[in-house]
């Protein structure tokens, strides 16, 4: 079939063989498929979806479009995570340490925040001298030397996704959870990996607002995950607040410190502890729930996964005791005595954003001082006066958004029962 064939077959809602999306991937990476076919293929998927062999089929055909890490059998387990993101989200750095201490190597991949939503990357660019950029090679070499290593993805790896997220970024295409599926899978499974755990949020602060949609997500991506041969298990968790206390690039670095000195968030500790369990069960480590959250409890109290995180400091060139300065705090009060009924924990990110703390194109220059403290949680009772938020900012900054912070907070008349973090475990 010529690719108009193709693109005419998908809009008419028929499944398309593993060989024909093959053609279609590997024309467009190759260029003889225009961005304007591509672009008419990406909305007849997202208008008629895919079938599970046809999601798996395209995750394929990603990942094909380029190198893979290899690792010797010595560096076994290879384990990792994958968060589609939310506001406070920062557990990709404990959890990288933490599981490197624990018997598993960690090659991760991660990304730079867009939107409301920060990301893992421009967190640890609050290190002075912390390089997100690292080759191939320097990848390997550090998972091998240190247990683990965080970085950028690089231009060897699934050319395809770069192109067609581009592509989706500007069609509208993007909220398709086929291609979502295959997007994030492919970079996850060119990580040459053995276990994946999947973080899926739902709520206010995440991309997915509801617990059905991200249901569907989660379900999608653990399908192709163990189709392709990689145990893969997701939790769905609960992104109406903001996780932990702290919102923004250096405060979340300050706050991932205290998790892996065992202290910090009840919150960021608990989910940390509960994804790097389902790892260390899933890759053989511990037979059981219970022994694996005890071997990883130990880890974080002895103080040991502070020292694998420091040695991945080091490491990736990064200088941890020059961690760049937090910006001055302003607190906001609750105007009015009540119950915390709900935080438009959205609001909070865009509003990190037009401080300078985020960026909405991918060539903003991020202000890593600025950032959030959630100073109540839902259900909290509070009183007229009391501070609900620190606002790290200049005055100057905070005077833009100060109205949209206030009304991002919903004060209530009776009690609510608080949302559990965890709502489901898929897989
Ligand atoms: N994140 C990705 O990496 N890909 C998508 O398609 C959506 C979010």
């Amino acid at each position: 079939m010529n690719i108009t064939q193709l693109i005419a077959k998908k809009r008419d809602g028929g499944e398309l063989s593993a060989g024909e999306i093959g053609q279609l991937i590997g024309g467009y990476v190759g260029g003889s498929v225009p961005d304007y076919q591509m672009a008419a293929w990406a909305m007849s998927v997202f208008l008629r979806g895919m079938t599970d062999a046809e999601t798996a089929a395209l995750t394929d055909s990603m990942l094909r479009s380029g190198e893979t890490l290899t690792w010797p059998d010595s560096m076994s387990p290879r384990v990792d995570k994958h968060s589609t993101g939310g506001i406070g989200d920062k557990v990709s750095l404990p959890l990288a340490p933490l599981l490197a201490c624990s018997g598993v190597c960690v090659p991760m991949l991660s990304g730079r925040g867009l939107g409301p939503t920060g990301g893992t990357l421009d967190k640890l660019e609050a290190i002075p001298g912390f390089r997100t950029n690292l080759s191939l090679n320097e990848i390997r070499r550090q998972t091998e030397s240190v247990g683990c290593v965080i970085t950028g993805t690089t231009p060897e790896l699934v050319p395809a996704d770069r192109k067609l997220y581009a592509l989706r970024d500007v069609t509208a295409t993007v909220p398709s959870i086929p291609l979502i599926t295959a997007s994030i899978m492919s970079k996850k499974l060119a990580e040459g990996l053995q276990s994946l755990v999947l973080d899926v949020k739902f709520g206010s602060g995440a991309f997915m607002k509801s617990l059905e949609q991200a249901r569907e997500l989660a379900k999608n991506m653990v399908a192709v995950g163990r189709r392709m041969g990689v145990v893969t298990t997701a939790l769905l968790t609960d992104m109406n607040q903001p996780l932990g206390r702290m919102a923004g690039n250096a405060v979340e670095v300050a706050e991932s410190l205290d998790v892996l000195r065992g202290d910090g968030p009840p919150d960021v500790r608990e989910l940390t502890l509960k994804l790097a369990t389902d790892l260390l069960v899933s890759a053989g480590i511990e037979n059981t729930r219970d022994e694996a959250r005890r071997r990883l409890i130990r880890q974080l109290d002895s103080g040991r996964a502070f020292e694998k995180f420091e040695q991945m400091v080091t490491g990736q060139g990064g200088r941890l005791a020059e961690l760049r300065p937090i910006a001055v705090a302003t607190e906001l009060n609750c105007d009015r005595e009540g119950f915390v009924a709900a935080v438009d924990t959205e609001s909070l990110g865009w509003a990190i954003i037009d401080l300078g703390g985020g960026r909405r194109r991918l060539t903003d220059r991020i202000d890593p001082s600025v950032g959030l403290e959630m100073l109540v949680r839902l259900g909290d009772p509070v009183v007229a006066g009391q501070p609900w938020l620190r606002v790290f900012a200049s005055s100057a900054k905070l005077a833009d958004v100060c109205d949209r912070l206030q009304a991002a907070l919903t004060i209530g008349d009776s009690a609510i029962t608080p949302p559990s973090l965890i709502a489901e475990r898929i897989g």
